[in-house]
């Protein structure tokens, strides 16, 4: 690493890129004559300027190398004793386990009483592996990943508009130039600031609209701009989307040219809409009638103008309707005739740092490589030919994740669990049922560098590499292939998961070959994605090494694909697909807790300086200092009624379980609206509320509206 390793951040989808260079020797652990108890980084990271954020990093990219030498980090196999205390075991020792564990369960149970959760952070070529390593080596069915919990329903959606999901059609570059850009449900400020500044040029004109039920730091950025923020009552999105398509029609904004040549189903789309006038979705949402008519009539203004952009994040989409509000957004962008547009589109924020690659590459319960369907006769053959096996050797489809997890130490559910690169004690909607299906099972193995709250669940923990400890690659937000590149030599205990699955594919007499060596995984990946809807065959390491834009699909002798859709969506027909969708009445269990005022509407979320779990962020001191706790963002007025003022402690809770924490007062949420952030454990845990109900198509949970209650409390 003569001039540093130039790689990219181990943590969100918008993969900021950086540049890892040894750390100062004064900054070296052991130079300091009075070395503080914390390790100093080994690495000083640097942004480095590419397209996703012109050399921008946030606070967690910046942070992210003192990750790698933490003192808190798992360096050996640690196996739990009958005390509950993990000692260290030989690696030799920890293979052995494991495969028992495996062998055993198969022989008493059958081969789907072994489950593998996999994690949307896994490069790759580990997403890969792990899909066929399940199905091969493990011979179950029953492999999902927690980008289940957080892209599925924009994914459906997708899928069933265009023909494909990328999350990003287009290279998030195209977003400078847009007139009018509409975001709803994600709050980029603080998920991934250098995203910002994509915005700014919609911004400035006043052509920037966000719906979310908080100002956000996102929704602030509207301000004095003259842009629009729409506050709608939680789960209420697909209402006023079809309250803004209602407006696209009946007063002739459609682009009708657009719907004639490009698109099927719009005479239904038409009947559809006809129930959702502006003032009816104003009675349903709480968004003004005004505002909803004016957000319809500045998209078309943008969109005759060249440049419209709709954006959908987590906010609209984890909901048990999240699949059809994510079809009505891209109804709306059909109507306005913006994806396939070379100016304009719509688009969905991955969120994982390898969301995109993640799910497709086979981790997913119904797929294989290539983002192909595992129930195609003529994927099961190709993918069956790469890996030199008979199809019948496939598994077919296996559970969802939530299904997964609720199926865990059940008759005919999961009695061994591999987890990777995921940490559902805290990332799980009902994470207190999570946390009992993980205690019940009879062996559950985790691979992670820190004693997550999964991992301290788990019969053995292996340590594995972290992400600048390896090479590899990942896909990001645009469904662009970005190198991850090894910077650091990993700690002599650890061990890389594709060497893991090669070992264990060994030792389980697996019928086809498991390499330990990334390149050659890719080599792979690249023959089983070959004529799928995702194909990387034209994609190699050392075209990535000289920093070609690599965007899939990216077939064998073409250029790749920055820009979907121009010459048609991906259906047999070329043409989009516009699924009427209504609103479902909600059923809520709405059990009664003690004599409190009115329940609120729990939306989480996230904070800028935590990623997902926490698992990692939270060991970082400068974030953990920052935000070291869950804060229940109240608004004054629910506050005043139950006599709690700012910093106050309080029991949230509901009938799967409660939280105990602090209030932080705010004026901009909804009166009827709490916010917990999900990256904490223990009392403060958010997902302790949530309910592991799920969308019927997608499979993805509802986590932004669970019913509370909310008293204020005693310190704990
Ligand atoms: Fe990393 Fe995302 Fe922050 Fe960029 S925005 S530095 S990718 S966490």
């Amino acid at each position: 690493m003569p001039n540093g390793a130039n790689t990219h951040c181990p943590y969100c989808a918008l993969q900021c890129a950086m540049t890892l260079t040894p750390a100062a020797p004064s900054a070296q652990p052991g130079s300091d004559p009075a070395p503080a108890a914390k390790a100093l980084p080994l690495l000083d990271v640097s942004g480095r300027d590419f397209p996703t954020n012109r050399g921008g990093l946030c606070r967690k990219g910046w942070t992210s190398a003192s990750l790698l030498n933490h003192t808190g980090r798992v360096t050996e196999p640690m196996l739990k004793g009958s005390d509950g205390v993990h000692r260290p075991v030989t690696w030799d020792q920890a293979l052995m386990l494991v495969t028992g564990a495996v062998k055993q369960t198969r022989e008493q149970y059958g081969p789907d009483a072994v489950g593998v959760f996999g994690g949307g952070g896994l490069t790759n070529e580990k997403a890969y592996q792990l899909g066929k390593f399940a199905r091969l080596a493990l011979g179950t069915s029953r492999i999902d990943y927690n980008g289940r919990f957080c892209m599925s329903s924009a994914a459906a959606a997708g899928n069933r508009a265009f023909g494909v999901d990328r999350g990003l059609p287009f290279p998030v570059e195209d977003l400078d130039s847009a007139n009018v850009i509409f975001l709803l449900g994600s709050n980029v400020a603080e998920t991934m600031p250098p995203f910002v500044q994509h915005l700014q040029g919609a911004r400035d004109s006043g052509g920037l609209i966000v719906a979310d039920p908080r100002r956000s730091a996102t929704a602030a950025f509207t301000g004095d701009g003259g842009g629009i923020h729409l506050q709608p009552t939680p789960g209420t999105d697909l209402a006023l989307l079809l309250g803004i398509s209602h407006v696209v029609v009946h007063e002739g904004l459609a682009d009708a040219e657009y719907l004639e040549d490009r698109t099927t189903g719009y005479p239904a789309i038409v009947r559809s809409l006809s129930a959702f006038w502006p003032e009816r979705v104003q009675s349903i949402t709480g968004v003004p009638a005004t505002l909803i008519r004016e957000t319809a009539r500045r998209l078309a203004d943008g969109a005759r103008r060249g440049g419209s952009y709709i954006l959908t994040g987590r906010g609209v989409e984890q909901h048990v309707d999240g699949t059809d509000t994510a079809t009505a957004a891209i109804n709306l962008s059909l109507l306005l005739g913006l994806p396939g547009s070379s100016r304009s589109g719509y688009g969905t924020l991955t969120g994982q740092g390898n969301g995109q690659g993640g799910r497709e590459h086979g981790q997913k319960a119904d797929q294989l490589p290539g983002y192909r369907k595992i129930t195609d006769p003529a994927a099961r053959a190709h993918v069956a030919k790469v890996w030199g096996v008979d199809e019948s050797l496939i598994p077919g489809p296996g559970l969802p994740a939530v299904e997964l997890l609720k199926s865990l130490g059940q008759p005919d559910g999961v009695r061994c669990l591999f987890v990777h690169g995921a940490n559902v004690a805290v990332s799980a909607p009902d994470a207190g049922a999570v946390i009992e299906g993980l205690r019940s099972l009879d062996f559950l193995v985790v691979c992670d560098f820190f004693m997550s709250e999964t991992a301290l669940e788990a019969d053995l923990v292996l340590p594995v590499t972290q992400w600048a400890e390896e090479e590899g690659t990942l896909t990001n937000l645009e469904g662009r292939v970005l190198r991850r590149r090894k910077a650091l030599t990993p700690p002599p205990g650890v061990r890389s998961e594709l060497w893991l699955m090669a070992r264990l594919a060994e030792s389980l007499d697996a019928p086809s070959t498991f390499s330990d060596d990334p390149e050659t995984v890719f080599e792979e990946l690249r023959l089983a994605s070959a004529g799928g809807l995702a194909d990387y065959s034209g994609i190699d390491y050392a075209m990535l090494d000289r920093g070609e834009a690599a965007y899939w699909p990216y077939p064998t002798g073409s250029s790749g694909t920055p820009r979907l859709f121009l010459d048609g969506f991906a259906h047999a027909d070329g043409r989009a697909v516009m699924v009427p969708v209504a609103p479902r009445t909600r059923s809520r269990r709405s059990a009664v807790v003690g004599s409190d005022p009115d329940p609120l509407t729990l939306v989480t979320g996230r904070l800028l300086e935590h990623y997902q779990s926490g698992a990692q962020t939270r060991r970082v001191a400068e974030l953990a200092a920052a935000q070291p706790e869950a804060l229940l963002q109240i608004h004054p007025a629910p506050a005043a009624v139950r006599d709690i003022t700012d910093g106050d402690f309080v029991r949230v809770s509901n009938e799967r379980g409660e939280v105990l924490c602090r209030v932080e007062l705010s004026n901009s949420i909804r009166t009827d609206t709490v916010f917990l952030p999900f990256h904490f454990p223990g009392l403060g845990s958010a997902n302790l509320l949530t309910e592991a109900v799920t969308d019927p198509i997608s499979g993805m949970p509802e986590f932004k509206t669970s019913t509370v209650w909310v008293r204020k409390a005693a310190l704990p």
